[in-house]
């Protein structure tokens, strides 16, 4: 039978349409047009992209975004006190800083200092802890982006032997956990791992993060598993060899058009979750 393309692009316009519902309703009820502030220090293009589709993606589901673009000679003591301003701001529901920002700046003391009511991107320790536990917090977008796509589809991942290779704070790790709590039994790979070909070939559900075009190669998977391919490298490659290895998964996310445009509608979701919460208490007062 031929695979299930597990079609992130469509399920992100899905998403993008209950979201501008949200918005209007926000509007229509509070008065109020939540803000997302997106943070971009230097002149970095891949970065300037991510940044203008983010900025886009606010206008598709009726967010106003702010954006504060830094010089690339900005100090760690400057960024902090922007970030601290935003934190204060109360039109400000949502703090994104593109990563990565200029080597001479400390950005983990840059995204701890986001407040974590605000921290949509699920960049900080706080929040990473937070959705470990189970308690509340705003998920990290692509990780929140891949549940949501096997929850879209139905994939079953309790008792299931899921694969994670990769272990960044933005995808590896933070996917591994949430795969954790939904009852699937997890492995972390990472480029100390011994024997990935066999480790991979276990999987019922393989999660590709890694940043290396076709890494993860067709011979290496199980008959029938599902694969996640997180990676998005030059030409529109991901990090599975999906060419050769589509053919022996169930279901594939395929790139482009499988987890990346999820990742901008999770940002869009998390901000929109904190506009609502933040108009809720406003309304308290
Ligand atoms: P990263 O921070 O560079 O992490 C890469 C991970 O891969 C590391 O944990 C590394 O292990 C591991 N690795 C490297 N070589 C390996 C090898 N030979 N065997 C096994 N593991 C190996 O990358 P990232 O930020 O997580 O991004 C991963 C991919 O996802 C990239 O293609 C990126 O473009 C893509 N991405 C997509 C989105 C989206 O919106 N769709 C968002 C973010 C990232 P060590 O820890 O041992 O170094």
């Amino acid at each position: 039978m031929a695979p299930l393309i597990l079609d992130g692009k469509t399920l992100s316009k899905k998403t993008e349409a209950l979201l501008l519902e949200k918005s209007t309703e926000l509007k229509a009820k509070y008065g109020f047009v939540p803000v997302l502030a997106t943070i971009l220090v230097g002149s970095d293009p891949a970065s300037c992209t991510y940044v203008r589709m983010k900025k886009n993606a606010c206008q598709r589901v009726g967010l106003d975004s702010m954006s504060v673009e830094m010089d690339e000679s900005t100090t760690t003591e400057q960024l902090l006190a922007k970030i601290h301003e935003l934190n204060r701001d109360s039109r400000v529901c949502g703090i994104l800083l593109q990563h990565p920002v200029p080597r001479h700046i400390d950005e983990k003391a840059c995204f701890e200092a986001i407040a974590p009511e605000k921290d949509v991107d699920g960049v900080n320790t706080a929040t990473f802890g937070r959705m470990t536990m189970g308690s509340f917090a705003y998920k990290s977008a692509t990780p929140y982006g891949i549940m949501s796509i096997l929850e879209e589809y139905g994939i079953e991942l309790e008792g299931k032997e899921a694969v994670v290779i990769g272990r960044s704070a933005i995808l590896g790790k933070p996917v591994a956990m949430m795969l954790l709590n939904a009852n699937a039994t997890v492995t972390i790979c990472h480029s100390k791992t011994k024997n990935l070909p066999e480790v991979v070939k276990r999987a019922d559900i393989v999660v590709a993060a890694v940043g290396k075009p076709r890494f993860v190669k067709a011979e290496w998977i199980k008959d029938g598993a599902v694969l996640i391919d997180a990676g998005y490298n030059p030409g529109n490659v991901g990090d599975i060899d999906l060419e050769n290895a589509a053919a022996k998964s169930s279901a594939y996310t395929p790139v482009p058009g499988g987890c990346g445009p999820m990742t901008i509608a999770m940002l869009m979701k998390n901000t929109m979750e904190s506009a609502e919460k933040a108009c809720k208490e406003a309304s308290k007062k």
